[in-house]
């Protein structure tokens, strides 16, 4: 009998899922309840996409090792993704000061938009397939699941409904105006079709109803956590002004020690000459859609470049609010009974507060350790399921701390507190990022791990632990390190009559 994996979602994770099961069985099928574009565009299952996406080098090397020979960096940047450099390539604004630029050396980013990023991965994952190179095709169906089949021990596949998409609302708290909605009554179950598979992968999302199709199974015992500080994005496009093309990446974080709300502003330069900015607060500190209310969040942040750089440019759309950033952990891999032919990956596994910029990363980690497992013991191996869950937990694991660890400080946090481990963790981190704002060494530290290359011990490391010890070798600056060439453009865009 050919074997066959079933993927919900055509996300990111969905999709890589994909590529790694199409050396290992025979059909894949993923079910995706939304209409893909054909080119890089926004579409309505993916309402972050609105929102700055910052694709870390962790997970970039993660999607090249799952997706050989497709370069997936250069597919980025012949569509006009930027590379930033983080030790040149950005001004970034910490609570404890301003890091400077250094030689350009170290790892990178990716700056573009999500839709290009999805749009490079599917189609990678689309062109991968085919029996001369020894892979199965990847297929995507317009459906929805609706459904796990099988029982507490062994899912055996999943009940679709080809009534695919969900009813479209309004906005509603924690989704965007324009999500799709999935509620289980929603769906015409004469359209309901049931589709057997040797393995399911659940890569839903955000949204996924995990909880509620394993409880269905007989399996309640997956314990939820979420840690949610109320951040919300405001995110508008605008046109790179002329003579601004090469004006570096610029964020001013938020500082959740403060005792008061988070608030923080990025400028990303995206594919298409446009810039992408957006604005976001904590409970109590969230940035409004209304322009200039937009205007004043980026001037009023710890330092106002990012105000002053909108302030002369065009808009190129309207300002989107995006709520739904709460961190969420599903602890699968806890679970004293986890049924075998299922897997779950991505957001669907754990989300995280996006200003971080680890989800991305996390998911394409995840895959690559069921890819790791599927080389060894194949799609059926018994307990494959459970070591990929425990596999993919550790970089979950290392996201989560860092998310959830800074999350617990801004008041007005639901669902966690900081307490003891948090404080000697705070201590540390923030005299490291003090140290980073005038020591190659603790700047270095802060690049790895912000971008996912190494894991939380590399803060820990001899030279590094010395440096944070020492603290900073340089005086901090007073003034975002720009050359004169950026100060000029900036003085240039400025309209709010500040000087500088
Ligand atoms: C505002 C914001 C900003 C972010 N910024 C960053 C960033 O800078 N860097 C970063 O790395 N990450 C960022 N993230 C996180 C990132 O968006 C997610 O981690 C990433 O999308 C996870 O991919 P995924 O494939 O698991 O889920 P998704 O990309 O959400 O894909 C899930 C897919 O499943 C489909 N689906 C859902 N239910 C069903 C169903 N029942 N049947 C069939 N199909 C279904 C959906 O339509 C969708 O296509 C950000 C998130 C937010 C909210």
């Amino acid at each position: 009998m050919p074997s066959r994996a079933v993927v919900i979602g055509a996300g990111l994770a969905g999709m890589l899922a994909a590529a790694a099961l199409s050396t290992a069985v025979d059909e894949v099928i993923v079910l995706e309840r939304d209409d893909l574009p054909t080119g890089p565009e926004h579409r309505r299952g993916l309402p972050q996409g609105r929102h700055a996406h910052l694709l870390m080098a962790g997970g970039l090397t993660a999607m090249d090792d799952l997706l050989p020979g497709m370069d997936i960096r250069l597919r980025l940047l012949a569509k006009g993704a930027h590379e930033i450099s983080f030790s040149s390539g950005m001004l970034a604004r910490t609570p404890e000061g301003w890091l400077r630029r250094w030689r350009p050396e170290g790892p990178r980013m990716i700056s573009c938009s999500r839709a290009l990023v999805d749009w490079a991965v599917r189609d990678a994952v689309l062109g991968l397939g085919g029996e001369e190179v020894g892979r199965a095709r990847v297929e995507v169906r317009r459906a929805r699941a609706v459904e796990l089949l099988g029982d507490a021990g062994r899912v055996r596949g999943v009940r679709v409904s080809t009534a695919a998409r969900g009813r479209e609302v309004d906005a509603e708290p924690g989704i965007e105006g324009d999500a799709l909605h999935d509620h289980d009554h929603d769906h015409d179950h004469d359209s309901d079709a049931d589709l057997d598979a040797d393995l399911v992968v659940d890569a839903s999302g955000r949204g996924s109803r995990i909880l509620k199709w394993l409880t269905a199974l007989g399996n309640s015992e997956v314990r939820e956590k979420t840690v949610d500080a109320g951040l919300v994005n405001a995110t508008r496009i605008y046109r790179t002004p002329a003579g601004a093309e090469g004006f570096p990446l610029t964020v001013v974080h938020a500082d959740p020690y403060s005792g008061r709300p988070g608030r923080s502003g990025m400028m990303m330069p995206i594919e298409g000459d446009r810039w992408m900015v957006s604005l976001a607060g904590s409970r109590g500190g969230e940035p409004s859609a209304d322009p200039d209310e937009f205007l004043r969040h980026a001037l009023e942040l710890p330092d106002p470049v990012v105000g002053r750089l909108i302030s002369g440019a065009e808009p190129l759309t309207d300002i989107h609010v995006g709520r739904g950033t709460a961190n969420v952990r599903h602890y699968v891999e806890k679970a004293r009974d986890w049924p075998d032919g299922l897997v779950v990956l991505g957001d669907a596994l754990a989300t995280f507060n996006p200003t971080y910029g680890q989800g991305m990363s996390v998911a394409a980690l995840g895959v690559q350790a069921f890819a790791r497992e599927l080389a060894r013991g194949g799609p059926t191996a018994p307990g494959l399921s459970r070591r990929v869950q425990r596999a993919a937990a550790r970089s979950v694991d290392a996201a989560w701390a860092v998310a959830v660890g800074q999350d617990v400080w801004y008041p007005g946090t639901r669902g966690g507190q900081p307490g003891t481990a948090d404080r000697l963790v705070a201590a540390y981190s923030r005299r490291l990022t003090r140290t980073a704002t005038g020591s190659y060494q603790a700047a270095a530290a802060v690049w790895d791990l912000s971008s996912l290359t190494t894991g939380p011990t590399r803060v820990l490391r001899p030279r590094t632990l010395l440096a944070t010890l020492n603290g900073p070798l340089l005086p901090p600056l007073t003034e975002p390190p720009l050359t004169e060439s950026e100060r000029k453009i900036l003085r240039s865009l400025d309209r709010t009559g500040r000087a500088g």
